[in-house]
């Protein structure tokens, strides 16, 4: 692939809660290590900073060095710190590790010590390294409400020290998280939370009158950034819309932005994959055929073998199973695929008790059949394969601000079906839609109910089964739509730059 170079180089620093494929969650993840390596690759120097979770696998880091030890603030204390220094698929990461129980434990999320306060050390660590080694990057890139401090403390900190370079850009990825937080709590990090428990800096405006206490550290993020973006120019509008920070957003709308997420095409390629059993492209589609094969037999569902019509289609769905990803619809098309004469994989993690529950009942009843399977697990590895395998990829999302699942399924080949929001509506058009031919890509639908998801499940299940020519182009179609990070990265690179010429 020939990338393009730029010009005026950046030093690039994100500072995140996530990062694929060493500590991932969700696309969070997967968009730091994309953004990272596309801008790395145009020439600029990126690092991300991370902490450094107990889980992380430390065989995936190459070169791991212990970098600086020093002391960073928390709650009245200065907590010995040590920061290494390592490289993750090619990409330099500083970890930062406290000496506290702050990121102990066997997951990124969940462990037992206090989240909130775990972030807002981490924040200021991230500025407190920064400080004691001189290191000013142009842009220091913080992401979610986990960083939502650093914006608050570099202006009020840390730029009347001695970092004087850096401007701020943040990326929200989900509104819905907000980083609910009181003064006292935000006051650990060393700002004077009292301060900042204001409408037009970080009080949550919906608690006016109720609950004068609840801070946000994500809406403190977008009013101290110098520059907000967010995942998809659809979300960008909704948000503006309607939701919790629809004020604020619009208070601060000539700086807020809306990119479309790439992938990552180096970790996401159907012609190098080292996870699949058969590798292909669009040119070449064999290999798919036997990843579906290899998949239906490893799972134990019935197949037409490799040569022969293979003729159930296959839908996947990767996902948290959480309410955002549209729950009732999910576990809907479970029953709807099995009548149409389907099949159908979800692979997908719960993380609340109810709905594990729920799901492993569903599990229970299917998984012994001849049609379902439901994996309630998070695997790297097999997802890979079930996009591979897949016919069609199944996001039937209540709301997405970008979605990357539709976007990886196309690149294998698996035909997205989609419901119309945030960034499923700017990356998947409905192939019924005769206004847009040449974009269209998948199948659409509208409503929240059940009846709008089998509209589109039964019209995508009667192209594969009834027009097979037609079928295969739209699959070779979906293959060769270019959501990389190296069409994309150069918007992100155009904000960046604008701000160092604003600022
Ligand atoms: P979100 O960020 O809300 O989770 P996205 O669609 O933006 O949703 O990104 C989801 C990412 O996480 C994709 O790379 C998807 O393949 C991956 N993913 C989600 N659930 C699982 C799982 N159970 N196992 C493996 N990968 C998963």
């Amino acid at each position: 692939v020939n990338v393009q170079k730029d010009s005026n180089l950046m030093h690039l620093v994100h500072v995140t809660a996530e990062m694929a494929p060493i500590a991932k969650v969700g696309g969070l993840g997967d968009v730091v290590t994309g953004l990272a390596r596309a801008c790395l690759s145009r020439g600029h120097k990126v690092d991300i900073m991370l902490p450094f979770y107990e889980c992380i696998q430390k065989q995936q880091i190459n070169e791991l060095a212990l970098i600086t030890t020093y002391n960073s603030y928390h709650d009245g204390n200065w907590v010995p710190t040590n920061a290494y220094r390592g490289m993750v698929s090619g990409i330099p990461v500083i970890f930062i590790e406290p000496s506290s129980h702050f990121f102990k434990g066997q997951y990124v999320y969940g462990g037992s010590y206090n989240e909130l306060e775990a972030y807002l050390f981490f924040s200021r660590a991230c500025l407190e390294w920064m400080q004691v080694t001189g290191t000013q990057p142009d842009i220091i890139h913080v992401h979610e409400w986990q960083t939502g401090a650093l914006p608050m403390l570099y202006w009020d900190m840390y730029h009347q020290l001695s970092l004087q370079k850096p401007r701020i850009v943040l990326t929200i990825h989900n509104m819905e998280h907000y980083g609910e937080c009181s003064k006292e709590q935000l006051s650990k990090c060393g700002l004077d939370g009292s301060i900042y428990a204001t409408v037009d800096k970080s009080l949550d405006d919906r608690t006016i009158g109720h609950n004068p206490e609840r801070l946000s550290l994500l809406k403190g993020g977008i009013v101290y950034s110098n520059t907000i973006v967010t995942v998809s120019p659809t979300y960008l509008k909704e948000t503006l819309c309607s939701g919790w920070l629809s004020s604020t957003l619009i208070r601060n709308r000539d700086k807020y932005c809306g990119i479309l997420n790439g992938i990552d095409t180096a970790m996401w390629n159907p012609a190098t994959d080292v996870f699949l059993p058969a590798r292909f492209h669009a040119q070449k589609t064999e290999g798919k055929k036997i990843c579906k094969y290899f998949v239906q037999r490893g799972l134990g569902l019935p197949s037409g073998g490799i040569t022969a019509g293979n003729h159930a289609p296959l839908v996947v769905c990767i996902t948290r199973l959480v309410a955002q990803k549209g729950l009732h619809l999910i576990t809907h098309a479970i029953k709807h695929v099995e009548e149409l004469g389907g099949q159908m994989i979800v692979l997908g993690k719960a993380s609340d008790g109810r709905v594990e529950r729920e799901f492993e009942g569903l599990a229970n009843l299917h998984n012994e059949g001849p049609s379902i399977r439901i994996l309630l697990m998070y695997s790297e590895e097999l997802s890979h394969m079930l996009y591979a395998a897949a016919d069609m990829v199944l996001v039937p999302s209540i709301y997405e601000p970008c979605g990357l699942a539709q976007m990886i399924g196309m690149r294998y080949g698996a035909v997205p079906v989609v419901r119309k929001t945030g960034g499923l509506a700017d990356t998947v058009f409905d192939i019924d839609d005769l206004s847009q031919p040449e974009i269209a890509n998948g199948f659409v639908f509208e409503g929240i109910d059940e009846g709008s998801l089998n509209c589109a499940l039964d019209r995508s299940f009667s192209y594969y089964q009834e027009k097979p020519n037609e079928w295969n182009g739209i699959v070779r179609k979906v293959m060769e739509i270019d959501n990389s990070w190296n069409n994309t990265a150069g918007k992100y690179i155009d904000v960046y730059k604008s701000i160092r010429v604003r600022w």
